[in-house]
């Protein structure tokens, strides 16, 4: 039996393992996907004994995704945005950013074209990923933060790369959005379902916006970007675009994505 997992502090509302058991299930592979929750001293020893004992792959989440960086090998993508959630042991143990690839997917998966401008609110773990990810595809990227030192350093970053990127104050935003075809919420505002990161005004029936918050699955800023029109994608697409690039990372075959989906979306209603 081969096995998989899900490393970080806590894990134990992770929508992971019913994601990854369905896919397992439909593939017809003898595989099952467990959790674990190393200290932060521990962390080396669990890689390397995940790797003694043969265990295939890991994901990995709050609060490791940069701390495992130096343990493993990043592939290119992950090593310019300096986290990693998911850990492939072959000869060695390979290190991706899948959350970037999740990004590009679910918008890809909603036909919505990957150019123009696009306002990221946010520059977390998540703002990181995406803006590697819209960036990658030629998207010109605007990104606005609480802290504004964070969007600066990415910007910067970002530019230094040869990508158009610029960084702005939260208050920004009204003047940014009307001008952008793509908006990108990755703080965790929306999490309090009467909260939005994005004044209600400054949206448009030319946007595609997506939330990366999950919990809840319809946030404040996706109901008022539905109600003028915009196109929506909720994080629960990202989520699972993420999985299914581990899983096709880790097993080789085309993972079962609508298995995936109807697990995942049981899971979170
Ligand atoms: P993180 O690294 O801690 O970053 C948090 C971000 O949220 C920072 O930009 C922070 O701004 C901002 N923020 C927090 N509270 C705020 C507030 N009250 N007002 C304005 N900005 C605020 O966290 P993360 O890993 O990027 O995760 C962020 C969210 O994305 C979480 O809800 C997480 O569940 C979700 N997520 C979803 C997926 C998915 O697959 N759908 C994947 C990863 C993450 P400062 O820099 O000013 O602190």
């Amino acid at each position: 039996m081969d096995v998989y997992g899900l490393i970080g502090n806590p894990v134990g509302h992770s929508v992971s393992p019913p994601m990854h058991e369905a896919a397992y299930e439909e593939c017809d592979l003898d595989a099952r996907y467990v959790t674990f929750e190393p200290s932060e001293d521990s962390l080396a020893q669990a890689i390397s004994g995940a790797d003694a004992l043969g265990i295939r792959g890991l994901n990995v989440t709050i609060p490791y995704k940069q701390t495992v960086l130096p343990m493993v090998e990043p592939d290119p993508v992950a090593a310019r945005i300096g986290a990693i959630n998911t850990i492939a042991f072959n000869s060695t143990p390979e290190g991706y950013n899948t959350d970037a690839a999740g990004v590009r997917r679910a918008f890809e998966h909603h036909d919505i074209s990957l150019t123009g401008k696009a306002v990221i609110v946010g520059a977390g773990g998540a703002g990181r990923a995406t803006a590697h990810a819209l960036a990658d595809e030629g998207v010109t990227i605007q990104i606005a933060n609480r802290t504004y030192s964070r969007a600066s350093e990415l910007a910067t970053e970002l530019q230094k790369l040869g990508f158009e990127a610029s960084s702005h104050e939260l208050d920004e935003l009204s003047t940014l959005i009307p001008g952008a075809n793509l908006l990108v919420n990755t703080t965790s505002v929306g999490m309090d379902s009467a909260k939005s990161p994005v004044p209600r005004p400054d949206l448009h029936d030319d946007l595609a916006v997506m939330d990366a918050v999950y919990t809840p699955l319809e946030t404040k800023l996706l109901k008022d970007a539905r109600e003028v029109g915009a196109t929506c994608i909720d994080g629960a697409w990202m989520l699972l675009y993420q999985g299914v690039e581990a899983f096709e990372i880790w097993t080789g075959i085309e993972a079962p994505i609508e298995v995936m989906n109807r697990a995942l979306r049981a899971h979170l209603e």
